[in-house]
C-alpha cells in the first residue's frame, strides 16, 4: 500500500508526524498532491485543546492548502471542470444541501459538522464528494496561494461589514485575517483605516499594506487614540480580527453612533460590553463573520492581477518534519504572522 506522510491528531500538545495510507479517489473525489498549507489561528487553539470543535484523534488538520490535481474519481473531473495536474483549493465546508441552513443558502454556515473538510497538513489530500473547489492559476506563488481561505475571510469580513468610502474603519488584531482585512478594505478606499496591533513589527507591515495609522494597543488605549483621530466622534466600522475579547469591548466604545461592529475572531472566553452604548447611546450594529462565502474566487483574481500582494504575511515556512516548532512558532518568533508547511520540502530542497 502506498503511504504518506501527515500530521495526525491524538490529543492536546500530541499531533504527530506519521506515514499513513495515501488516500484514493472515489466517485467524485479528487486527491490533489499538497503544495502548501497554512496554520490557522483557529488550528492553533485546538492544538491546544481549547476549541470550541474540540480534537478528533486521528484526523488530519490543515483546511488552508494548495494542491495539484493528482488523481480524479468517477465523475469529478465534468463535476468541478477539472483535469490532472490543474491546481485547486476547495472551501472549508462541503455543504450538506439539506439541513436548514443549507436550504436557505448559507452553505458555508451548514450544521452538518461532519462537512469540515480538513487533511491539508499531509503529503495529499482527498476532497470528498460536494467539495467546492476552485483553480487557481499556476502563476499564483504557492505561498500565496496557501493563504487564499484566510485573505478570503478577511475579504468576507470587510464585504459583510459593508465598508464604504465615507467610513472610518478600524481593523483590530494584525495577525493573518487582520491584515487580510486591512488589504481588502484599503481596495475600498475608506476615508481613513487604522490597524490596532501588538508588536512593532505587526504594525509596521499594517502601514505597507494600506494603514493610514496603527495603534499598538500595549502602548496606548485604543479607544480614546480612535476618538482622538476621529475628532471625538468614533469610528463607523469596527473589525474584530483578534479573537480578544477585550478588543470587542474597545470596538463598542471606540465606535461612533451607528456604528457597526463586526466580530470575525474566534474566542476562548467572553465578553463583558455595556449594552447601553449598544442600544440607546449609539444604536450599533453588531455583525458576525464565519469562513468566506463567495470569496475565493474574488480573492483568486486579486491575487492574479496583483490587487494585493500579500507575501510579507507569509513570516514562517517549515517541512512536514518541523511541525512542533511550526505550531510553537509564536513563542519564539513575535512577528509571526502565517506559518505555512510545505511538504515537498526536506532539509536539501531549496524554497521555491
Ligand atoms: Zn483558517
Ligand atoms: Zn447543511
Amino acid at each position: 500500500m502506498e503511504t504518506m506522510k501527515a500530521i495526525v491528531q491524538h490529543a492536546p500538545f500530541d499531533f504527530r508526524l506519521e506515514r499513513v495510507p495515501k488516500p484514493a479517489a472515489g466517485p467524485g473525489e479528487v486527491v490533489l498532491r499538497i503544495e502548501a498549507a497554512g496554520i490557522c489561528a483557529g488550528d492553533r487553539i485546538m492544538y491546544q485543546g481549547k476549541a470550541p470543535w474540540g480534537i478528533s484523534p486521528g484526523e488530519i488538520p490543515g483546511h488552508e492548502y494548495v494542491g495539484v490535481v493528482e488523481e480524479l474519481g468517477e465523475g469529478a473531473a465534468e463535476c468541478h471542470g477539472l483535469s490532472l495536474g490543474e491546481r485547486c483549493t476547495a472551501e472549508v465546508q462541503i455543504p450538506c444541501r439539506n439541513c436548514a441552513a443549507c436550504r436557505k443558502g448559507l452553505f458555508h454556515l451548514c450544521e452538518d459538522a461532519s462537512g469540515f473538510q480538513g487533511g491539508g497538513w499531509a503529503e495529499y489530500i482527498r476532497l470528498r464528494r460536494g467539495a467546492v473547489v476552485h483553480k487557481v492559476p499556476s502563476s499564483i506563488h504557492p505561498l500565496d496561494a496557501a493563504m487564499i481561505e484566510p485573505l478570503s475571510c478577511g475579504a468576507y469580513a470587510v464585504e459583510r461589514a459593508g465598508v464604504e468610502m465615507k467610513d472610518t474603519v478600524v481593523v483590530a488584531g494584525m495577525g493573518a485575517i487582520g491584515l487580510a482585512a486591512l488589504q481588502f478594505a484599503r481596495l475600498r478606499n475608506p476615508c481613513r483605516l487604522i490597524a490596532l496591533g501588538t508588536t512593532t513589527e505587526n504594525t509596521a507591515l499594517a502601514r505597507e499594506f494600506g494603514a493610514d495609522e496603527t495603534v499598538n494597543i500595549r502602548e496606548e488605549d485604543a479607544a480614546a487614540r480612535i476618538r482622538e483621530l476621529t475628532g471625538g466622534a468614533g469610528c463607523d466600522v469596527y473589525i474584530e480580527c483578534s479573537g480578544s475579547p477585550v478588543s470587542a469591548e474597545t470596538g463598542v466604545a471606540a465606535l461612533g453612533r451607528r456604528g457597526r461592529l463586526m466580530i470575525y475572531g474566534v474566542y476562548t472566553r467572553r465578553a463583558a460590553v455595556d449594552l447601553n452604548e449598544i442600544g440607546q447611546n449609539k444604536e450599533l450594529t453588531i455583525l458576525g463573520g464565519h469562513l468566506s462565502p463567495g470569496m475565493m474566487p474574488y480573492v483568486i483574481r486579486c491575487l492574479k492581477t496583483g490587487q494585493i500582494r500579500p507575501r510579507k504575511m507569509a513570516t514562517d515556512v517549515f517541512p512536514l518534519e518541523e511541525f512542533d516548532k511550526a505550531v510553537n512558532i509564536k513563542k519564539i518568533h513575535l512577528g509571526s504572522i502565517k506559518t505555512i508547511l510545505l511538504p515537498g520540502l526536506d532539509g536539501s530542497e531549496e524554497e521555491r
